[in-house]
């Protein structure tokens, strides 16, 4: 008899056979700078925890208060019953925040790129995309009904190529979206959103940055629109929690349209249910941690400093990061591959991205800096990095 879900373990079978199968490390405990991962002490250097907030003692707190008087699940989607005061007071935060008018939380960012965007273009629309956008905002393309032949990709954070798109879509199309990451997440550069916006402005074009890297990093953490100062310019600004928040959850921030245009259409929040109070009360105690205390920041780029000149300085390759996102780059994957293990055999957690996530002979380790590190724990990382670099022959 033909067992209708044998292919499922032959392709499976397939990417462990290229080595290209996730094996994720246990980690036992709470995600800080110094985590216990597979039983052992390791220094962390690849979660996107940048401010440690997610151990930190008042967004613990503000957790265990909302499970004593909410708690611990939401009862339903937001527009039916699920709206509970405290998303509406984390959504007058996150608008604070962000000097928008209005604010959206959504379950994570992928529900925000994957239920708002298909709203916002549709089969007389066009939408032009950066290159490098992240997986989620390709998806919400995706499911968007624009017609093939009006989704563009422009070269990555090439302005030429984007007007040129802009002239050609915005010719042919009823309404055209230009969407960018703020932060890329595999570089660690940011997008010229202050000429992307001029750009789009010129031609009529709505604009939306996926700030998911950018929130708590940039401008002291209010992102990349208070980065270029150019807050009110962006008409979809979406971020995440799961980031320099260290909870987890979605936001997109604009005008007060567009935000009852995104609660009443996207299908993510329409047909799935609201996020629970624990983790609705932490997001903004982050962001009033964030506003209180200015330290986090500051200790994160601090030590971002700190840790891209050193590297640089034995002899490897940043790339063209601007940001705590490092890749220290490698060349093929088999040499990254062998550096992240002597890295790991020294306690130092560090992932290597290879194809195909990047182009083949672009392999790197791709290291993320954090607030909660201490230099002790960065000498230690630098050190590594030096011993391992030469024995992979990387430097
Ligand atoms: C991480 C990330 C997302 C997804 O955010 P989650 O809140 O983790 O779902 C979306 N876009 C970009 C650019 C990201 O880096």
């Amino acid at each position: 008899m033909n067992e209708p879900t044998q292919w499922m373990k032959k392709e499976y079978e397939d990417l462990v056979s290229k080595g290209f199968d996730w094996q994720p490390p246990v980690i036992q405990g709470p995600s800080s700078a110094r985590s216990m991962i597979n039983g052992k002490e390791t220094v962390m250097l690849c979660s996107n925890n940048y401010l440690n907030l997610s151990t930190h003692p008042k967004v613990k707190k503000a957790a265990i208060e909302a499970i004593e008087s909410h708690g611990v699940g939401s009862g339903s989607v937001r527009p039916i019953a699920g709206n509970m005061d405290i998303h509406n007071q984390l959504e007058e935060t996150i608008a604070r925040f962000k000097h928008r008018e209005s604010a959206l939380y959504f379950q994570t960012g992928f529900a925000v790129n994957s239920g708002l965007i298909p709203q916002l273009a549709g089969k007389n629309d066009g939408i032009i995309s950066d290159q490098l956008n992240h997986g989620s905002i390709i998806d919400g393309v995706r499911l968007s009904g624009v017609k093939k032949d009006n989704r563009v990709v422009y070269g990555h954070n090439d302005m030429g190529e984007l007007e040129d798109c802009l002239r050609k879509i915005t010719k042919n199309c009823e309404k055209t979206l230009v969407i960018t990451d703020g932060v890329f997440s595999m570089d660690g550069d940011i997008a010229p959103l202050d000429e992307i916006t001029k750009l789009a402005k010129q031609y009529g074009a709505m604009t939306y940055v996926d700030d998911c890297h950018g929130e708590g990093v940039l401008a002291g953490g209010r992102g990349i629109g208070a980065h270029f100062g150019i807050e009110k310019d962006v008409d979809m600004e979406s971020g995440s929690f799961s980031k320099a928040f260290g909870v987890v959850g979605g936001l997109v921030a604009g005008s007060e349209h567009m935000v009852k245009y995104a609660f009443n259409k996207s299908r993510t929040m329409l047909l799935s249910g609201s996020a629970p109070p624990a983790t609705v009360a932490s997001c903004k105690a982050a962001i009033e941690v964030l506003e209180s205390e200015p330290q986090h920041v500051e200790r994160l780029w601090n030590n971002t400093e700190y840790f891209r000149k050193e590297i640089q300085a034995m002899g490897f390759d940043t790339g063209v990061s601007e940001t705590p996102i490092i890749p220290v780059m490698c060349g093929e994957s088999h040499k990254a591959k062998t550096l992240s293990k002597e890295l790991l055999n020294d306690g130092i957690f560090a992932l290597p991205i290879v194809f195909p996530m990047v182009a083949p002979d672009k392999a790197r380790i791709r290291v993320m800096m954090s607030a909660g590190l201490e230099r002790e724990d960065l000498d230690a990382a630098l050190s590594s990095f030096e011993k391992g670099g030469k024995s992979a022959g990387v430097i």
